[in-house]
């Protein structure tokens, strides 16, 4: 197998689904992403959100008898 030393590596502006655009490197020269660090819950209060979620599953579950 022969190495691949340039691999086509392109400066690539992504451009999220919230309307974010950054710059970033890709083989790929147009990317499209449904987060980034800018709307994902994981940079976005991730923890509030979560213990909201917690308390609302926890309801569906004893609703539908479910453990
Ligand atoms: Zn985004």
């Amino acid at each position: 197998m022969k190495e691949k030393t340039h691999p086509n590596y392109f400066k690539t502006t992504v451009t999220c689904a919230c309307g974010s655009k950054f710059e970033t490197g890709s083989t790929r020269k147009d990317l499209k992403v449904e987060v980034c660090s800018q709307c994902h819950p994981f940079y976005t209060g991730s923890r509030q959100r979560i213990v909201d979620t917690g308390g609302r599953v926890d309801k569906f579950k004893k609703k539908y008898g479910l453990k």
